[in-house]
């Protein structure tokens, strides 16, 4: 069995992904408030800004803007303002 350090809280878990079940559910949570902030707001001018309204850290954003779940949301940022996704994507 494999054990993995979760990207999100740092603690040591037994499975392949790189989120503990703990995490797991808090990105879901976290998903959901970014999710529905964009459906009633418009989108923000950066990822700085979504952070700070919808209450998600910019880490965590970055991190959910590399899933294809929230691939449409980075296209939007992407068209936006190309700079808001840097390399590190
Ligand atoms: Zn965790």
């Amino acid at each position: 069995m494999n054990f993995n350090k979760c990207v999100r809280c740092g603690s040591f878990f037994a499975s392949s992904d790189n989120i503990c079940p703990n995490c797991q559910h808090k990105d879901k949570v976290d998903m959901i408030s970014i999710r529905n902030y964009l459906a009633n707001n418009e989108l923000p001018q950066n990822i700085e800004m979504l952070s700070s309204q919808s209450g998600v850290s910019v880490k965590n954003i970055n991190r959910y803007l590399k899933t294809k779940e929230f691939s449409d949301i980075k296209e939007s940022f992407f068209n936006a303002n190309p700079s808001n996704i840097g390399t590190s994507l």
